[in-house]
């Protein structure tokens, strides 16, 4: 575990047992040793049995831990309450899930349920989403918040407005000031009066990738004047009752709590403006997303990779900083929203991904034999020249001693590649893709803890990349936490049993950003949920991806006229006879991944 400074990265969700195996700790700094889940037995539980619809266990899989994520967001709603006890805050903490961070069923519903005695809300920045959130929010207590962001068209705005008629508290957020117009006509045309609130654009911006969200240029919000004007207009209209909350959002990842106060002083600086300037009723200050993640365990914050605090400095901060702007302005405390995702669901779940076989990378230059040869060839020109007398004696000590320097050279490569063993790099082909699993790898750098689930009592002799069966370069994990481009992995041997990596801290965005690069499908989900007696834990459910004919369907194929007929006509032309009827009964089989896939029988 040390190796892969699992301390750093993974405390309190995660450990290695006496058995060398990688466990979860589903109820974090509170699981007792009895209560840890070895994921290598929940692996092998998974791989004996068969999904929900009975088909064969397929790789790669996401193991979700249900658990885990209760524990982040009740850690969240603890940090808020010590934070707002402690400075004498005068209001609540309200936060909201936003979707876009893993859309997925489960992760939503539980978070809703989870969050439910503190009012937990969902945010939206689309449409399909919006639809999400309601049916997800009918469930809440009334009164969470359904967040609106994003660019709205009519139809967005008519269905937030619809779902305010509903009885949710639906809040329609103006990134930009056209956005208002429209928000009256439809408001009009539906008899609905809507929550407004106003995104604004700050100029406290983040460093690093995730800064472009903020400062003048961001892509979105109202710069502050622009806000004072929705105000004004708001107020011309008689409308300005609709006003109720300023949102910001400077980007995720925020690294330091210096900027999550700089940017909380100046968002509130704004609110209290609102209130004592133009008599607007706001109540909430939604402080957007941006609460970060520890990958590389370093606690740094000088990387896309680190940030330098945790779930209580970083509410203690955003709770100070308000605090102080509003009393300075004597304007009363606001209810205090953030739109936490990646904080939320990045530790409750991990990939688990399957060694196929491991080849040694050849090396770039030349082979031992062409090494020697060269040696050789040097030396049998130390006789000729030699015998060439004494013509030129000072150009023959010189050539001489360039030979010497040479040869040196030569010997010390082949003494490297003698011992080089230790430094040869051995490519895992594994049963993933990364464009479908990690996507924010490819896309953004972004890095992930990687280990192997058993064997942690062993030291890994070996240095690998993992390598995907994508048939694109790109597929290829060679960059990892720590900033190695290997990661120490065993010799693969088939007397022990498959070998599993687990890719871990991939809860958010890498399922919502999955592509479906060579028509691979989805994983496998695996809900694992933590038992009450020693080491005992429940497979609650495993379902596997869409299948082949789903998503070649989403190419806008019809799999059955545009294939299995096509194909059935092939095999005629062929004197051949293909019977896809039975296939295309059942549906094409789901094949994720690699597996025993069967061509169809011919006769
Ligand atoms: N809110 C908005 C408006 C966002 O765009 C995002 C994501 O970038 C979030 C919240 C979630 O941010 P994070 O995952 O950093 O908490």
């Amino acid at each position: 575990g040390e190796l892969y400074n699992i301390l750093g990265w993974g405390e309190p969700y995660f450990t290695v047992n006496s058995k060398g195996h990688l466990c979860a700790k589903p109820h974090g700094r509170e699981t007792t040793p009895g209560q840890e889940i070895d994921v290598h037995s929940v692996i092998e539980e998974v791989l004996a049995g068969t999904t929900n619809d009975n088909k064969k266990v397929q790789f790669p899989m996401i193991l979700r831990f249900p658990d885990v994520l209760k524990v982040r967001l009740n850690s969240l709603h603890a940090a808020f309450k010590d934070a707002i006890a402690t400075t004498g805050y005068r209001n609540r903490y309200q936060g909201v899930y936003p979707i876009k961070v893993n859309q997925n069923k489960d992760v939503i519903q539980d978070l809703v349920r989870f969050g439910h005695d503190e009012s937990y809300g969902l945010e939206a920045g689309s449409k399909p989403e919006l639809l999400v959130a309601m049916g997800c929010l009918a469930k809440a207590k009334p009164g969470a918040y359904l967040v609106c962001n994003g660019y709205k068209d009519a139809d967005f705005i008519a269905l937030a407005l619809s779902a305010r008629a509903m009885g949710l508290n639906c809040i329609i957020v103006l990134e930009m000031e056209e956005e208002l117009d429209i928000v009256v006509e439809q408001s009009a045309k539906l008899g609905v009066e809507p929550a407004i609130g106003i995104r604004a654009k700050l100029l406290t911006k983040i460093p690093g990738h995730f800064g472009s969200t903020a400062g003048k240029r961001g892509k979105f919000g109202l710069l502050e004047e622009k806000i004072y004007g929705v105000a004004e207009r708001l107020r011309e209209m008689g409308k300005l009752h609709w006003l109720t909350m300023l949102h910001f959002h400077i980007g995720s990842m925020i690294p330091t709590t210096e900027i999550v106060r700089k940017a909380v002083g100046e968002a509130v600086g704004i609110y209290c403006n609102l209130v004592s300037r133009y008599g607007a009723p706001m109540t909430v200050l939604d402080c957007g997303g941006g609460l970060g993640v520890d990958y590389d365990g370093t606690r740094s914050g000088d990387s896309d990779m680190s940030v330098a605090y945790g779930l209580e400095e970083y509410a203690c901060s955003v709770v100070e900083a308000a605090r102080l702007r509003c009393d300075r302005s004597g304007v009363t405390h606001p209810v205090l929203c953030t739109e936490s995702g990646r904080a939320m669901v990045t530790h409750h779940s991990m990939i688990i991904v399957e060694a196929l076989s491991a080849i040694p990378e050849p090396p770039e230059d030349e082979t031992c034999d062409q090494l020697m040869s060269k040696i050789k060839d040097l030396s049998s020109k130390q006789p000729r020249m030699a015998a060439n007398g004494g013509a030129g004696l000072y150009s023959h000590a010189a050539e001489l001693q360039k030979q010497g320097i040479e040869m040196y050279k030569l010997a010390k490569k082949m003494c490297k590649r003698v011992t080089s063993d230790a430094n040869t790099i051995y490519n895992y082909h594994m049963n993933l893709s990364v464009f479908s699993l990690v996507a924010d790898y490819w896309g953004v750098g972004q890095l992930f803890p990687m280990m192997p689930v058993s064997r942690l009592d062993e030291r890994p002799t070996l240095r690998g990349t993992l390598v995907d069966i994508t048939c694109d370069s790109d597929g290829k994990i060679d960059k990892f936490i720590g900033g190695g481009d290997t990661v120490p992995l065993h010799p693969l041997d088939p007397e022990r049993g498959a070998y599993y990596v687990a890719v871990l801290l991939s809860g958010s965005y890498q399922e919502a950003l999955a592509c479906k690069h060579n028509l691979f499908s989805d994983p496998t989900l695996v809900r694992v949920e933590g038992g009450s007696g020693d080491g005992a834990f429940k497979v609650v459910s495993v379902e596997m991806g869409p299948t082949t004919e789903e998503i070649i369907g989403t190419m806008r194929f019809d799999v059955r006229e545009d294939i299995a007929r096509a194909v059935e006509e092939l095999a005629k032309k062929n004197n051949l006879w293909v019977n896809v009827e039975p296939l295309m009964a059942k549906g094409l089989t789901t094949m994720p991944y690699l597996n025993e896939y069967k061509v169809p029988k011919t006769t």
